[in-house]
């Protein structure tokens, strides 16, 4: 199957509940192009630099989402026009999101990324790092950034039972800390291997790459 019927047979699998990001990584434009002129209209990038080089040459009306883990001095290039960040995991990170942002007199969405695997190397915050983060003066104070959600990855394995406790976990966080903060609507969880889990689970924002450009040689 191509790019196109890929795209449309998991948007038919997906209740409209669902958001579907389209995790276009190392992929080219034309491959983009493709999965855009079936109506699809959000993307995910995980490389600042690429990000940009695309939305540069790409339809305007996309919706560039940055999944993969930023840099702080990175964030200025995307400030103008991306749509969601969904790796935030440092309070300094989330000042320079802010102060950028301003600089561009907009608000930037942006979900706290969770650390829920087993694996040392996945990124995020724990409990107690989201609690104290929460808290902060610094977080109180900022205001060109609007924290929407959550987002986190389940350790890659073909435990299905653990991928499973690991993304009802972070159901139960983003639960818990939706009353603190009642603007919390995202929960984006899930990848071509584990969406299925990650929606039965409580996810409504899924990230899938493979299963719609094919798999990847890097990345
Ligand atoms: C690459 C990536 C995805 C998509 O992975 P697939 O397995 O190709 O669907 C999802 N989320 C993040 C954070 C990624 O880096």
């Amino acid at each position: 199957m191509g790019i196109s019927e890929n795209i449309r047979a998991i948007k038919t699998e997906l209740s409209d509940k669902v958001t579907l990001v389209a995790v276009s990584k190392t992929k080219s434009n034309e491959d983009i192009l493709e999965a855009y002129n079936t109506g699809h209209r959000i993307f995910g990038e995980n490389k600042v630099q690429e990000m940009t080089q695309k939305w540069e040459t790409l339809p305007k009306d996309i919706q560039w989402h940055m999944i993969g883990h930023v840099q702080r001095n990175k964030v200025k290039y995307m400030a103008p026009f991306v749509s969601l960040i969904h790796g935030v995991d440092s309070l300094r990170l989330l000042v320079e999101i802010d102060k950028q942002a301003q600089k561009c007199d907009r608000t930037i969405p942006c979900l706290l990324q969770i650390h829920i695997a087993e694996e040392e190397t996945k990124f995020g915050l724990d409990s107690q790092e989201l609690e104290a983060l929460l808290v902060a003066p610094e977080f109180k104070a900022l205001k060109n950034v609007a924290i929407t959600g959550l987002m986190g990855m389940a350790t890659f394995t073909d435990n299905e039972a653990q991928v499973r406790k690991e993304f009802k976990n972070l159901k139960a966080i983003f639960d818990a800390t939706k009353k603190q903060l009642p603007a919390l609507e995202v929960l984006s969880m899930g990848m071509s291997g584990d969406y299925q889990i990650a929606i039965e689970e409580g996810s409504n924002m899924v990230r899938i790459g493979s299963s719609i450009f094919g798999s990847r040689n890097y990345n």
